[in-house]
Protein backbone atom coordinates (compact mmCIF):
# COMPACT_ATOMS: atom_id res chain seq x y z
CA UNK A 1 0.00 0.00 0.00
CA UNK A 2 1.27 3.22 -0.75
CA UNK A 3 0.87 5.48 2.26
CA UNK A 4 0.44 9.39 1.45
CA UNK A 5 3.13 11.30 3.78
CA UNK A 6 3.14 14.76 4.08
CA UNK A 7 1.96 17.98 6.48
CA UNK A 8 -1.32 18.75 4.97
CA UNK A 9 -2.36 15.18 4.93
CA UNK A 10 -2.49 14.89 8.28
CA UNK A 11 -4.33 18.42 9.29
CA UNK A 12 -7.54 16.10 9.52
CA UNK A 13 -6.04 13.72 12.44
CA UNK A 14 -7.26 15.29 15.55
CA UNK A 15 -4.54 16.07 18.18
CA UNK A 16 -5.13 13.70 20.57
CA UNK A 17 -7.01 10.98 18.81
CA UNK A 18 -9.90 11.27 16.56
CA UNK A 19 -10.17 12.90 13.47
CA UNK A 20 -11.54 16.64 11.72
CA UNK A 21 -12.60 18.39 8.80
CA UNK A 22 -9.45 20.10 8.15
CA UNK A 23 -10.93 23.54 5.70
CA UNK A 24 -11.44 26.94 6.96
CA UNK A 25 -16.00 26.90 7.73
CA UNK A 26 -16.22 22.86 8.29
CA UNK A 27 -16.91 23.29 11.76
CA UNK A 28 -20.08 20.92 12.52
CA UNK A 29 -23.04 22.33 14.42
CA UNK A 30 -23.00 21.03 17.99
CA UNK A 31 -25.22 19.87 20.85
CA UNK A 32 -26.79 22.74 20.42
CA UNK A 33 -27.31 22.82 16.92
CA UNK A 34 -28.69 19.08 16.95
CA UNK A 35 -31.52 19.57 19.51
CA UNK A 36 -32.36 23.17 17.88
CA UNK A 37 -33.18 20.95 14.59
CA UNK A 38 -34.51 18.65 16.37
CA UNK A 39 -37.18 21.43 17.79
CA UNK A 40 -37.49 23.09 14.92
CA UNK A 41 -38.12 20.16 12.70
CA UNK A 42 -41.26 19.46 10.91
CA UNK A 43 -43.21 16.73 11.63
CA UNK A 44 -43.90 14.56 9.09
CA UNK A 45 -45.47 10.95 9.41
CA UNK A 46 -43.05 7.75 8.74
CA UNK A 47 -43.54 6.99 5.37
CA UNK A 48 -44.39 3.65 4.38
CA UNK A 49 -42.28 1.20 2.63
CA UNK A 50 -43.28 0.98 -1.11
CA UNK A 51 -44.45 -0.99 -2.48
CA UNK A 52 -41.58 -3.26 -4.99
CA UNK A 53 -40.93 -1.39 -8.18
CA UNK A 54 -40.71 -3.24 -11.31
CA UNK A 55 -36.94 -2.95 -11.53
CA UNK A 56 -36.63 -3.58 -8.08
CA UNK A 57 -35.36 -7.24 -7.94
CA UNK A 58 -32.94 -7.17 -10.46
CA UNK A 59 -30.38 -10.31 -10.69
CA UNK A 60 -27.38 -8.89 -11.91
CA UNK A 61 -25.32 -10.97 -14.63
CA UNK A 62 -21.73 -12.48 -13.16
CA UNK A 63 -20.37 -13.20 -16.37
CA UNK A 64 -21.05 -9.96 -18.38
CA UNK A 65 -17.99 -8.49 -19.80
CA UNK A 66 -18.96 -4.87 -20.49
CA UNK A 67 -18.41 -2.90 -17.06
CA UNK A 68 -21.38 -1.96 -15.53
CA UNK A 69 -22.90 -0.21 -12.27
CA UNK A 70 -25.92 -0.63 -10.62
CA UNK A 71 -27.87 1.05 -8.16
CA UNK A 72 -28.70 -1.10 -5.25
CA UNK A 73 -30.07 1.52 -3.16
CA UNK A 74 -29.07 4.88 -1.29
CA UNK A 75 -25.07 4.77 -1.42
CA UNK A 76 -25.39 1.10 -2.15
CA UNK A 77 -23.82 0.26 -5.47
CA UNK A 78 -22.42 -2.29 -7.58
CA UNK A 79 -19.62 -2.19 -9.81
CA UNK A 80 -18.83 -4.72 -12.46
CA UNK A 81 -15.32 -4.25 -14.26
CA UNK A 82 -11.94 -6.01 -15.21
CA UNK A 83 -13.80 -9.09 -13.60
CA UNK A 84 -14.05 -7.55 -10.47
CA UNK A 85 -17.50 -7.60 -8.35
CA UNK A 86 -17.30 -4.29 -6.24
CA UNK A 87 -19.63 -3.02 -3.75
CA UNK A 88 -20.07 0.61 -2.29
CA UNK A 89 -21.73 1.25 1.20
CA UNK A 90 -23.53 -2.00 1.65
CA UNK A 91 -26.93 -1.81 3.35
CA UNK A 92 -29.81 -4.14 2.96
CA UNK A 93 -31.25 -3.60 6.13
CA UNK A 94 -35.18 -1.95 6.75
CA UNK A 95 -33.91 0.33 8.79
CA UNK A 96 -30.49 2.65 8.95
CA UNK A 97 -30.43 2.25 12.94
CA UNK A 98 -28.60 0.54 16.03
CA UNK A 99 -31.98 -0.99 16.63
CA UNK A 100 -34.45 -2.75 14.24
CA UNK A 101 -37.68 -1.49 16.17
CA UNK A 102 -36.77 2.28 15.30
CA UNK A 103 -34.81 4.93 13.06
CA UNK A 104 -34.99 5.89 9.63
CA UNK A 105 -37.22 3.15 7.46
CA UNK A 106 -35.97 1.94 4.08
CA UNK A 107 -39.09 3.32 1.71
CA UNK A 108 -37.64 1.42 -1.61
CA UNK A 109 -36.69 -2.19 -1.21
CA UNK A 110 -33.49 -3.11 -2.28
CA UNK A 111 -32.61 -3.01 -6.22
CA UNK A 112 -31.32 -6.70 -6.09
CA UNK A 113 -32.24 -8.80 -3.49
CA UNK A 114 -29.15 -10.27 -1.26
CA UNK A 115 -29.32 -13.36 -2.24
CA UNK A 116 -29.58 -12.59 -6.08
CA UNK A 117 -25.81 -10.92 -5.93
CA UNK A 118 -23.08 -12.57 -7.51
CA UNK A 119 -19.54 -12.92 -5.65
CA UNK A 120 -18.41 -10.25 -4.27
CA UNK A 121 -14.58 -9.25 -4.48
CA UNK A 122 -14.43 -6.20 -2.76
CA UNK A 123 -16.53 -3.87 -0.42
CA UNK A 124 -15.95 0.00 -0.19
CA UNK A 125 -16.61 1.96 2.97
CA UNK A 126 -17.03 5.41 3.44
CA UNK A 127 -17.58 5.92 7.11
CA UNK A 128 -19.50 4.49 10.20
CA UNK A 129 -22.62 6.29 9.88
CA UNK A 130 -25.66 3.24 10.27
CA UNK A 131 -26.97 4.20 6.57
CA UNK A 132 -23.29 3.13 5.13
CA UNK A 133 -22.21 0.49 7.71
CA UNK A 134 -24.73 -1.79 8.43
CA UNK A 135 -23.90 -4.54 11.07
CA UNK A 136 -26.15 -7.10 9.43
CA UNK A 137 -25.08 -6.54 6.22
CA UNK A 138 -21.84 -7.12 7.24
CA UNK A 139 -22.57 -9.86 8.77
CA UNK A 140 -24.51 -11.48 5.88
CA UNK A 141 -21.62 -10.67 3.60
CA UNK A 142 -18.36 -11.83 5.53
CA UNK A 143 -20.43 -14.86 5.82
CA UNK A 144 -21.19 -15.73 2.05
CA UNK A 145 -18.27 -14.21 0.78
CA UNK A 146 -15.27 -14.84 3.22
CA UNK A 147 -12.48 -14.12 0.39
CA UNK A 148 -13.50 -10.59 0.23
CA UNK A 149 -11.33 -7.82 0.35
CA UNK A 150 -12.44 -4.92 2.75
CA UNK A 151 -11.50 -1.07 2.11
CA UNK A 152 -12.19 1.06 5.68
CA UNK A 153 -10.91 4.79 6.28
CA UNK A 154 -9.13 4.61 9.63
CA UNK A 155 -10.61 3.47 12.82
CA UNK A 156 -12.83 0.77 11.37
CA UNK A 157 -10.83 -2.15 9.85
CA UNK A 158 -11.76 -3.35 13.79
CA UNK A 159 -15.38 -3.82 13.38
CA UNK A 160 -15.36 -5.66 10.11
CA UNK A 161 -12.19 -7.97 11.37
CA UNK A 162 -13.95 -8.80 14.93
CA UNK A 163 -17.03 -10.44 12.68
CA UNK A 164 -14.80 -12.79 10.78
CA UNK A 165 -13.37 -10.85 7.97
CA UNK A 166 -10.04 -11.94 6.72
CA UNK A 167 -8.54 -9.22 4.56
CA UNK A 168 -9.85 -5.93 5.82
CA UNK A 169 -7.63 -2.79 4.62
CA UNK A 170 -7.54 0.44 6.62
CA UNK A 171 -6.69 3.25 4.67
CA UNK A 172 -5.76 7.32 5.23
CA UNK A 173 -6.90 9.95 2.89
CA UNK A 174 -4.60 9.81 -0.16
CA UNK A 175 -3.53 6.41 0.70
CA UNK A 176 -3.60 4.29 -2.25
CA UNK A 177 -3.67 0.03 -2.85
CA UNK A 178 -4.15 -2.96 -5.00
CA UNK A 179 -6.46 -5.39 -5.37
CA UNK A 180 -6.65 -7.68 -8.69
CA UNK A 181 -6.34 -5.82 -11.96
CA UNK A 182 -7.84 -2.68 -10.06
CA UNK A 183 -6.19 0.75 -8.11
CA UNK A 184 -8.02 1.93 -5.57
CA UNK A 185 -7.47 5.30 -2.98
CA UNK A 186 -9.09 6.76 0.23
CA UNK A 187 -9.78 10.18 -0.47
CA UNK A 188 -11.17 13.40 1.75
CA UNK A 189 -14.64 14.02 2.39
CA UNK A 190 -15.82 16.67 4.65
CA UNK A 191 -18.34 14.71 6.55
CA UNK A 192 -18.39 13.38 10.30
CA UNK A 193 -18.49 9.91 12.63
CA UNK A 194 -20.11 8.07 14.81
CA UNK A 195 -22.30 5.30 15.75
CA UNK A 196 -22.99 6.82 18.98
CA UNK A 197 -23.10 10.51 20.85
CA UNK A 198 -19.83 9.54 22.59
CA UNK A 199 -17.52 8.32 19.95
CA UNK A 200 -17.96 11.49 17.77
CA UNK A 201 -15.31 11.61 15.14
CA UNK A 202 -13.38 8.63 16.41
CA UNK A 203 -13.13 7.26 13.06
CA UNK A 204 -12.11 8.82 9.58
CA UNK A 205 -14.55 9.52 6.86
CA UNK A 206 -13.61 9.55 3.30
CA UNK A 207 -14.62 8.79 -0.37
CA UNK A 208 -12.93 6.03 -2.67
CA UNK A 209 -11.34 6.21 -6.45
CA UNK A 210 -11.56 3.03 -8.70
CA UNK A 211 -9.28 2.50 -11.74
CA UNK A 212 -10.15 -0.73 -13.28
CA UNK A 213 -10.16 -2.23 -16.82
CA UNK A 214 -9.37 1.46 -17.93
CA UNK A 215 -12.06 2.82 -16.49
CA UNK A 216 -11.89 5.28 -13.55
CA UNK A 217 -14.85 6.41 -11.44
CA UNK A 218 -14.92 8.75 -8.15
CA UNK A 219 -17.10 7.44 -5.05
CA UNK A 220 -17.48 10.80 -2.79
CA UNK A 221 -19.58 8.56 0.25
CA UNK A 222 -20.91 11.37 2.70
CA UNK A 223 -19.89 14.77 2.27
CA UNK A 224 -20.38 18.54 1.90
CA UNK A 225 -18.54 20.75 -1.09
CA UNK A 226 -14.84 21.33 -0.12
CA UNK A 227 -11.83 22.87 -1.56
CA UNK A 228 -10.37 19.44 -2.46
CA UNK A 229 -12.03 17.93 -5.58
CA UNK A 230 -9.67 19.06 -7.90
CA UNK A 231 -6.94 17.95 -6.12
CA UNK A 232 -8.45 14.48 -5.67
CA UNK A 233 -8.73 14.57 -9.65
CA UNK A 234 -5.53 15.83 -10.39
CA UNK A 235 -4.17 13.03 -8.28
CA UNK A 236 -6.26 9.46 -9.30
CA UNK A 237 -8.62 11.04 -12.16
CA UNK A 238 -9.38 12.07 -14.92
CA UNK A 239 -12.50 10.28 -14.06
CA UNK A 240 -15.42 8.65 -16.24
CA UNK A 241 -17.93 8.45 -13.43
CA UNK A 242 -18.53 10.84 -9.85
CA UNK A 243 -20.79 8.93 -7.49
CA UNK A 244 -22.24 11.79 -5.86
CA UNK A 245 -24.40 12.54 -2.84
CA UNK A 246 -27.53 14.77 -3.99
CA UNK A 247 -29.86 14.05 -1.17
CA UNK A 248 -30.01 15.01 3.38
CA UNK A 249 -29.62 18.53 2.51
CA UNK A 250 -32.44 20.16 4.65
CA UNK A 251 -32.28 22.58 6.61
CA UNK A 252 -29.45 24.16 5.13
CA UNK A 253 -28.03 25.92 8.26
CA UNK A 254 -27.56 22.57 9.92
CA UNK A 255 -26.68 20.12 6.81
CA UNK A 256 -23.80 22.57 4.65
CA UNK A 257 -21.10 21.41 6.84
CA UNK A 258 -21.63 17.75 6.28
CA UNK A 259 -24.13 16.99 3.36
CA UNK A 260 -24.25 18.80 -0.09
CA UNK A 261 -26.83 20.18 -1.85
CA UNK A 262 -28.11 18.88 -5.46
CA UNK A 263 -26.51 22.13 -6.62
CA UNK A 264 -23.39 21.81 -4.87
CA UNK A 265 -23.27 18.02 -6.39
CA UNK A 266 -23.30 19.71 -10.06
CA UNK A 267 -20.43 22.58 -8.56
CA UNK A 268 -18.06 19.76 -7.17
CA UNK A 269 -18.51 17.86 -10.77
CA UNK A 270 -17.24 20.71 -12.11
CA UNK A 271 -14.30 21.03 -9.72
CA UNK A 272 -13.55 17.71 -10.43
CA UNK A 273 -13.30 17.87 -14.02
CA UNK A 274 -11.97 21.35 -13.72
CA UNK A 275 -7.89 20.14 -14.17
CA UNK A 276 -9.31 18.13 -18.20
CA UNK A 277 -11.61 20.64 -19.53
CA UNK A 278 -12.02 18.34 -22.19
CA UNK A 279 -12.67 15.19 -19.98
CA UNK A 280 -16.15 14.34 -20.04
CA UNK A 281 -17.21 13.04 -16.77
CA UNK A 282 -20.69 11.90 -16.15
CA UNK A 283 -22.95 12.38 -12.78
CA UNK A 284 -24.88 9.25 -10.89
CA UNK A 285 -26.66 10.54 -8.25
CA UNK A 286 -26.43 8.89 -4.69
CA UNK A 287 -27.50 9.11 -0.92
CA UNK A 288 -31.54 9.70 -2.08
CA UNK A 289 -35.19 8.11 -2.62
CA UNK A 290 -33.88 5.02 0.09
CA UNK A 291 -34.22 6.03 3.31
CA UNK A 292 -35.63 9.96 4.62
CA UNK A 293 -32.86 11.20 6.89
CA UNK A 294 -33.40 14.90 6.56
CA UNK A 295 -35.95 17.56 6.24
CA UNK A 296 -36.20 17.38 2.23
CA UNK A 297 -39.03 15.99 0.52
CA UNK A 298 -37.75 12.24 -0.84
CA UNK A 299 -38.25 13.55 -4.70
CA UNK A 300 -36.84 16.91 -4.80
CA UNK A 301 -32.90 15.84 -4.62
CA UNK A 302 -33.21 14.89 -8.30
CA UNK A 303 -35.37 17.43 -9.39
CA UNK A 304 -32.95 20.12 -7.74
CA UNK A 305 -30.05 18.13 -9.44
CA UNK A 306 -31.25 18.25 -13.06
CA UNK A 307 -32.14 21.80 -12.47
CA UNK A 308 -28.62 23.06 -11.57
CA UNK A 309 -27.19 20.41 -14.29
CA UNK A 310 -29.09 22.82 -17.10
CA UNK A 311 -28.20 26.17 -15.47
CA UNK A 312 -24.52 24.41 -15.12
CA UNK A 313 -24.53 23.93 -19.27
CA UNK A 314 -23.16 20.43 -18.92
CA UNK A 315 -24.09 17.88 -21.03
CA UNK A 316 -27.47 16.39 -20.46
CA UNK A 317 -26.59 12.75 -20.99
CA UNK A 318 -24.22 13.00 -18.20
CA UNK A 319 -26.33 13.01 -15.34
CA UNK A 320 -27.18 9.65 -14.27
CA UNK A 321 -30.12 9.49 -11.91
CA UNK A 322 -31.06 5.62 -11.51
CA UNK A 323 -34.44 3.74 -10.15
CA UNK A 324 -33.37 1.20 -7.71
CA UNK A 325 -31.85 -1.65 -9.35
CA UNK A 326 -31.07 0.30 -12.26
CA UNK A 327 -27.89 -1.07 -14.47
CA UNK A 328 -26.29 1.07 -17.29
CA UNK A 329 -23.33 -0.01 -19.30
CA UNK A 330 -19.95 2.27 -18.12
CA UNK A 331 -18.06 2.95 -21.53
ZN1 LIG B 1 -22.95 10.06 7.21
ZN1 LIG C 1 -25.41 9.00 4.85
Amino acid sequence: MKRANNVAAASHHRPGGGFQNPWPGSALHGTRGLLKWMLTRSRRPELQPAEKTSSAGARPDASSREPRITWIGHSTFLIQAGGLNILTDPIWSDRASPVSFAGPRRIAPPGVGFDDLPRIDITLLSHDHYDHLDRQTVESLIARFPEMTWMTPLGIADFIRSRGARDVRELDWWDETTAGESRIACTPAQHFSGRFPWNRNATLWCGWTVRVAGFSLFFAGDTALHPEFESIARRFGPFDLAILPIGAYEPRWFMRPVHMSPEEAVQSLVALTAARPGHRCTMLASHWGTFRLTDEPVDEPPAFARAAWTRANLPSGNLWIFTHGETRVLN
